[in-house]
């Protein structure tokens, strides 16, 4: 599903540039479930960045379901995005003065969606994260869990390839983060294909696979099975 080879990125800020990713190559197959780790500041935005089509690398290929993704303009970049890609982010990024339900509908309508079909396509995603009784709400009377919820739902309602999710618990308390990471689960039991960005070690647990960034390389990528099936051996 994705497939990347030797990237690159560098930040250039007047003189001084900033090599963030140094040679990365990673694959992800359809219906996995992968966390990137690692510390702050070691590129894992800059990298979901780039698999999210919302930036470019410097060097080396990214092909997203059998598409090289490389030079595209803005308006391809977003059509890629729409058909692709459903985005979690830390803070949430609903609209305030649009209720739970238009904001799910929302990426909808940008794809030219007729109302009703809108409106029943996202109300039966607001139904999957159980919030269908919260649909009329706006989101500064939903809690942070419940906002996570909506967004989570946003990001389904366009039956997106993949899933890129960064930090999506950030802004939430432990037993919060661990029912968002619960139906982010049950979604990929379904089959999607989802990536998600973390620093926490227990989060990314929930996950099927770690791998782990550190200046700027991938210096691990594990299944969790086998991660757990070591931590057991050693009790
Ligand atoms: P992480 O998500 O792992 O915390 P980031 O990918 O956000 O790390 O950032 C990696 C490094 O690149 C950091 O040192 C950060 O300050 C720098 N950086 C990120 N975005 C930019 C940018 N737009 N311009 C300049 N430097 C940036
Ligand atoms: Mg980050």
């Amino acid at each position: 599903m994705i497939e990347i080879k030797s990237l690159h990125k560098s930040y250039k800020t007047g003189s001084t540039s900033l090599h963030v990713l140094k040679g990365i190559d990673f694959s992800v197959k359809e219906g996995e479930m992968v966390s990137i780790m690692g510390s702050s500041g070691s590129g894992k935005s800059t990298l979901l960045n780039i698999l999210g089509i919302l930036d470019e690398a410097d060097e080396g290929t990214y092909t997203l379901d059998g598409v090289l993704i490389k030079n595209l303009n803005e308006k391809i970049a977003a059509r890629y995005r729409n058909k692709f890609l459903g985005f979690i982010f830390q803070s949430f990024n609903l609209i305030n003065y649009k209720t739970a339900l238009d904001n799910v509908a929302m990426p909808l309508y940008y794809q030219g969606m007729k109302r009703n079909e809108r409106m029943d396509r996202a109300m039966h995603y607001l139904e999957k994260v159980g919030l269908a009784d919260w649909a009329t709400h706006l989101p500064n009377e939903l809690s942070g869990g419940q906002k996570q919820r909506v967004a989570i739902a946003r990001a389904l309602a366009s039956d997106p390839k993949v899933l890129l999710a960064d930090e999506p618990t950030g802004a939430l308390d432990s037993k919060t983060s661990y029912e968002v990471m619960e139906i982010i689960q049950s979604i990929n039991d379904e089959g999607k294909t989802i990536l998600i960005v973390t620093h926490e070690e227990d989060i990314a647990h929930m996950t099927k696979r770690i791998v782990h960034l550190k200046d700027g390389l991938i210096i691990n990528d594990t299944p969790v099975q086998q991660i757990k099936a070591k931590a057991e051996a050693h009790v």
